[in-house]
């Protein structure tokens, strides 16, 4: 029952061959199963779900059948959902209840879904390993002694081990990608401004997107054409009609033309990892496709550039968490200045802290030209790169991540061997363009994801290459869930 897609579940639930009560007590008894060991739940709101499931089938028995009706999912625990609490991983929202839905939640519960829980990640959103927790870390389903990336990785593990067939994620450096390679699914990190961020604790404004995370591509469509479209709460959402993901999956691929960045393909990848892209570009050109050589030439500096704006754009969003008006409150403080430092200083652990410090740093006077001038200098020319690239080719193949997940504490005590974790994945946020990671191997029984970016708004066309993909390999129906 576990091991089915969203699309099935669907197709289930309106043939009537199980209720949304079944498959949701189902997921939920193994989430109660695997949960102790995995860590990729926050919050677990049985209770709710089982209600919501009943309304579902309820619903369902007098007709209705809105596109996902009493399909299982689960949020990140970055997304507000209303009266259920939402941390953001960290303890300085330990405790926080939000009085209001995210658009993205809103636009889910519409279209019918019955969320099981709130799903484990980094604090604030801020980490590649998901060892960033306030409530401590995940554990990778494929082994356990491994991360499964972060910061979404509570929803990348929770849709591996198949305790949920797909989950909300955020993407502000890499979070759906990189954990989608790690745990062997499918993420897509939509056009900057596609999907609404209203709700979303913010973590860099200007970079934070949402999408989903399952094991398909196709799954991915089902949720994608529900979250995307515009929101007048949010000022940087775009007001153009939502493409028809699910309607286009089945697109020939004949004329695709596919660029290889060559900066990609160099001694910093793992071997392994260049062959499993090899067999992908191999199976890609049997349907039609060509691939060509394009240049980045400013990639290297991404990693860089993102640590500037990033780090900035954190230290303003986070100020408003300063122990007065909500969030943690240290105890008995002497005055306000000791309210201010205490709160901050025990509500937020050591990354976000880091975090804070360079960007209060980089947007200081004196330094902000230097600094956080000059990286958003280099963030155009990024951009630029991937605009002379799409004169040329439709979309980018690389990898998502340089190797397989890492082990557990192997890159904790150096913080720029984490952050170069997402040197393939940065650039698409610097530049706001969809990318999208989807299995293509294992290297030492570990999954491997390859990356698909295309240009704005292309997000159709990257699910259907990878919807095309899945239906001659397949990775992604690998599971280490019993
Ligand atoms: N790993 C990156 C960081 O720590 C990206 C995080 C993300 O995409 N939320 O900033």
């Amino acid at each position: 029952m576990h091991d089915k897609t969203i699309a099935r579940i669907r197709h289930g639930l309106a043939s009537g061959e199980f209720s949304s009560r079944e498959i949701c007590e189902h997921l939920l008894s193994r989430i109660d199963q695997l949960n102790p060991s995995c860590n990729a739940f926050i919050s677990v709101s049985s209770e709710l779900a089982l209600q919501h499931a009943d309304d579902a089938d309820k619903r369902r028995a007098a007709g209705a059948d809105s596109p996902l009706l009493g399909v299982p999912i689960a949020h990140k625990d970055i997304f507000c959902t209303n009266g259920v609490r939402t941390s953001c991983g960290s303890r300085m929202l330990e405790n926080f209840v939000p009085p209001y839905n995210a658009t993205v939640v809103d636009k889910l519960s519409q279209a019918g879904v019955v969320c099981l829980g709130k799903t484990n990640m980094d604090e604030f959103a801020m980490g590649s390993s998901n060892e960033n927790s306030y409530f401590g870390n995940v554990v990778n389903p494929w082994g356990s002694n491994r991360v499964p990336g972060g910061s979404s990785g509570g929803s990348a593990a929770a849709v591996a081990a198949r305790m949920v067939p797909g989950c909300t994620g955020t993407d502000t450096g890499g979070s759906i990608r990189q954990p989608a390679s790690f745990c062997g699914i499918t993420g897509i990190k939509p056009t900057y401004g596609r999907v609404s961020r209203y709700g979303m604790i913010a973590f860099a404004s200007s970079l934070d997107q949402g999408g989903p995370m399952a094991a398909t591509a196709e799954d991915c469509a089902l949720l994608l054409q529900e979250m995307a479209g515009f929101d007048e709460k949010d000022s940087t959402s775009i007001d153009r009609p939502v493409d028809d993901y699910c309607g286009s999956l089945n697109d020939a691929l004949d004329g695709l033309k596919v660029g290889l960045p060559k900066q990609y393909f160099t001694e910093g990848l793992d071997n392994n990892i260049a062959a499993s892209l090899q067999a992908s570009i191999a199976e890609l050109e049997k349907m039609g496709a060509s691939f060509v050589e394009v240049d980045l030439p400013n990639q290297h500096l991404s990693v860089p550039a993102y640590y500037v704006v990033a780090p900035a754009e954190c230290s303003s969003n986070l100020s408003r968490f300063d122990g007065v008006r909500y969030g943690y409150r240290c105890d008995n403080p002497a005055d306000l200045e000791d309210l201010y430092k205490r709160s901050r200083g025990e509500g937020f652990g050591r990354e976000v802290k880091r975090r804070i410090l360079i960007g209060t740093y980089v947007l200081s006077a004196g330094y902000f030209d230097a600094y956080y001038l000059k990286a958003q200098k280099i963030r155009n020319l990024i951009s630029e790169d991937f605009t002379s690239a799409f004169k040329e080719v439709d979309m980018i193949l690389g990898p998502t991540t340089p190797t397989p997940a890492f082990k557990i504490g192997e890159n904790s005590a150096d913080p720029v061997s984490m952050y170069l974790n997402d040197i393939y994945t940065i650039p698409a946020n610097l530049a706001g363009l969809p990318g999208i990671s989807v299995p293509c191997g294992l290297v030492d029984d570990l999954p491997v994801g390859m990356q698909l970016v295309g240009n704005y708004f292309t997000e159709a066309r990257l699910l259907n290459v990878a919807h095309r993909f899945q239906q001659v390999t397949d990775w992604h129906l690998k599971s280490p869930a019993k």
